[in-house]
């Protein structure tokens, strides 16, 4: 049984002066009743709520840590960089470095600009698309998530019409919707924007169609639109390179954000020589855009990454995650689907439209010491050991075990 009580009190006293107590996607009203709001620490792959309750965590502050929570090497970058001071007039010698560094890596750039949410990054890309191209169309995928502006936030709340006026959605992995799309912006199409994979909330997950990529490839080198990438929550942990480079696939502008200084706040446009000018004209800006500790950050995580086995090994402890549940979950008489890359992955279960199974499975989970989602994508990072994946697939045989006692079984 989990002690909340200082996580109580501090939902009240925050209900007072914030609305609901929270808002977006942190807020625990909007994962299951029963998740802590608040946390006091995070350590490698744990962390720890308000109340001391220590975790095995499985979203990873949904997405930015990848190389552990308070990694030695990239905070000890980053503290450097603090010590000497953040921010001042300008950034620091570490934005060059950081630009070098990416143009090398990534297999699709050769500039960058950076910003601090990924938002800002998959903003700036459709303002870059429609500055260089004169074109004011771009083309969206239903239900795939950007952000949180008006041009694409999932709420219309506040939204206007016009906000969308220049928004027309196709079928991820669809090409003759693709070509609709396409057919409805005639003339006017800046922009073909597509995350690394299908990872929608609270659905199934698909990888990229190679040739569903090469179609959209095609479609922007014959119009001169832009292929843009949202990388944001796939990019530095299913590939360095970019989540696009093992389809040979190119795009034009990439939006980075998430692991990609290991936790410290940043995000990147990465873009292609056909893009530089657009870049250089537009106005993109903010007050923290230029912070060095961040920069600096990052420059260290890109560097393990692409120096050390990390992304290797955290694929394979999400193998062993997702085959250790679902030989768990059958014994329990579930049945599981598991979707997309298994370092980000998305578990739901046959017949649950309701979520009421994976509700209770992952507060049963939650009470056992593991921190998972009953409809988000998930994440691992390399901090995750064989014996962390064990301990959570123990917790996880304890979790169903209590489900089926109170009753709750497979539809
Ligand atoms: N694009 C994708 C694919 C994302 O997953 C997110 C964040 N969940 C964003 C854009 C927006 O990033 P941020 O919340 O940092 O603005």
């Amino acid at each position: 049984k989990l002690l909340n009580s200082r996580d109580t009190e501090l939902v009240e006293r925050a209900r007072r002066v914030v609305p609901n107590g929270m808002w977006g996607h942190m807020a625990t009203r909007a994962i299951a009743p029963g998740y802590p709001q608040f946390f006091s620490r995070s350590d490698g792959c744990r962390v720890w709520d308000a109340d001391g309750n220590e975790y095995i965590d499985f979203m990873c502050a949904w997405g930015p840590n990848v190389l552990g929570y308070r990694h030695p090497e990239v905070d000890a970058a980053a503290l450097a960089r603090i010590d000497a001071g953040d921010v001042g007039n300008g950034p620091t010698e570490s934005m060059v470095e950081l630009a070098e560094l990416l143009v090398d890596t990534l297999d699709h750039a050769d500039w960058t600009l950076f910003q601090k949410n990924g938002t800002d990054a998959t903003t700036a890309c459709v303002t870059i698309a429609r500055a260089a191209t004169e074109r004011r169309k771009i083309l969206v995928a239903r239900g795939a998530y950007h952000g949180a502006v008006p041009w694409c936030s999932p709420s219309l709340l506040g939204v206007t019409a016009e906000d969308r006026a220049h928004i027309i959605v196709f079928d991820y992995n669809d090409a003759a919707s693709l070509d609709a799309a396409v057919d409805a912006a005639g003339d006017d199409l800046a922009g073909v924007l597509l995350t690394a994979f299908q990872h929608d909330v609270g659905k199934d997950q698909h990888l990229p169609q190679a040739a569903f990529l090469a179609h959209a490839r095609k479609i922007c080198d014959r119009t001169g639109a832009a292929l843009i990438l949202d990388d944001v929550r796939a990019g530095f942990r299913l590939d360095v390179r970019g989540s696009w480079a093992r389809y040979g696939v190119k795009p034009d502008l990439a939006a980075y954000s998430k692991a990609i200084a290991n936790g410290w706040p940043l995000a990147a446009v990465a873009g292609s020589e056909r893009f530089r000018e657009g870049a250089g004209k537009v106005f993109v800006t903010g007050s923290f855009w230029y912070g060095s500790a961040a920069m600096a950050a990052a420059v260290k995580t890109v560097r393990i990454l692409r120096d050390s086995d990390a992304l290797a090994h955290t694929e394979t402890m999400g193998e062993r995650f997702r085959d250790g549940l679902s030989a768990i979950s059958a014994r329990h008489g579930f049945k599981l689907r598991q979707t997309g890359p298994a370092q980000m992955p998305m578990v739901l279960f046959d017949g649950d439209e309701e979520l009421k199974i994976a509700n209770a499975f992952c507060l049963a989970a939650l009470r056992r010491g593991i921190y998972l989602h009953p409809k988000h994508n998930m994440f691992l990072c390399a901090a995750h050991t064989p014996e962390d994946i064990d301990r959570a697939l123990e917790a996880a045989d304890g979790a169903f075990g209590d489900i089926v006692s109170a009753g709750i079984l497979a539809a």
